[in-house]
């Protein structure tokens, strides 16, 4: 159950979030283009850093040449890369399909196992990645969370965690589970249509029960309960991601596939070569106005 911080108002009910949204998106699906459970898993790691659209764009190719897990397993993964090319961090995707394919060959016959425990032991496969293959190809209630179903669920006040798992717990618990894949799927369409990182509220159609417009100074929830005092309507600051005993500091990342480029983008020389070369561009103004003052100084005494 989610666990309120003291003084907090109270959740904004799931089921009349859903509701609206299903007034908007009757028929929420991913947009990943896929025929079977195989092609979904695989689009899904694809997508790490990537659009859909990109996505939809490369993967006809490439299942024509690779169409199950046993194709793949026995490609090389140079000769995948220029076809997956476009989706981006080509060489460590392709490497990551063709050992996933293996994995799936030699453990599982070939096939895509329906179980979330089963499915997270894969190499690159995390909670996200399961519950999209779960929910959309398996017939397996699974809520997917994402960054736009965390930053949605987080402004709506759908709940008062901050990690997916604590997102994903809390709409699990507050729907039913066939409720479940849908409520994820129209909360990113939602995020990626209206409440975007910056959010379309004028145009929204859950405005009336959302608690952000009403942190913002914009319209009321209505009858959702008003906050108590204080910080006015809207949930509690969370804790620090690095406060002690913050779940997002105890918990070290999975090795997805998104983590694995995320560490492959992190730079750790980045900030202290952008120090050192603020510190050059100081150096070398004060060294030409310390020039220029001297040359200032050598044409005076010239003159005179
Ligand atoms: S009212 Fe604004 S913050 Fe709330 S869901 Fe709509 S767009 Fe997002």
């Amino acid at each position: 159950m989610p666990r309120a911080p003291k003084g907090a108002p109270t959740l904004v009910p799931a089921a009349a979030v859903l509701e609206r949204l299903l007034r908007h998106y009757p028929t929420p699906d991913t947009e990943l283009a896929y025929r079977n459970a195989f092609e979904l898993l695989i689009a899904t790691v694809l997508s790490a850093q990537s659009t859909d659209r990109r996505v939809n764009e490369t993967t006809p190719a490439l299942f024509a040449l690779y169409p199950d897990a046993r194709a793949l397993a026995v490609a090389d993964p140079a000769d995948v890369e220029p076809i997956i090319h476009a989706t981006g961090f080509f060489r460590v995707k392709s490497r990551a399909i063709v050992t996933l394919s293996q994995r799936l060959v030699a453990e599982h016959g070939g096939d895509v196992p329906a179980t979330m425990d089963t499915l997270t032991t894969l190499p690159g496969v995390g909670r996200k990645t399961a519950n999209v293959v779960l929910g959309h190809a398996l017939g397996v209630p699974g809520l997917p969370v994402d960054r736009h179903v965390l930053r949605v669920t987080e402004r709506i006040g759908l709940t008062f965690e901050t990690t997916p798992e604590g997102v994903e717990r809390d709409l699990c618990a507050a729907l039913p589970a066939s409720d479940w894949t849908r409520m994820s799927d129209a909360l990113i369409l939602h995020g990626r249509r209206i409440c975007r990182p910056r959010p379309l509220c004028g145009e929204c159609f859950v405005a009336d029960v959302c608690r952000y417009p009403f942190k913002t100074g914009g319209i009321a929830p209505l009858d959702l309960g008003a906050p108590p005092t204080g910080r006015p309507a809207g949930r509690a600051r969370p804790p620090s991601r690095n406060a002690p005993g913050s779940q997002r500091s105890d918990k070290a990342p999975r090795p997805t596939i998104g983590n694995a480029i995320k560490r492959t983008t992190t730079n750790p020389q980045a900030g202290s070569s952008r120090r050192s070369g603020n510190a050059a561009k100081a150096d070398s103004s004060r060294r030409s106005g310390n020039a220029a003052k001297a040359e200032g100084r050598r044409t005076k005494a010239v003159k005179k």
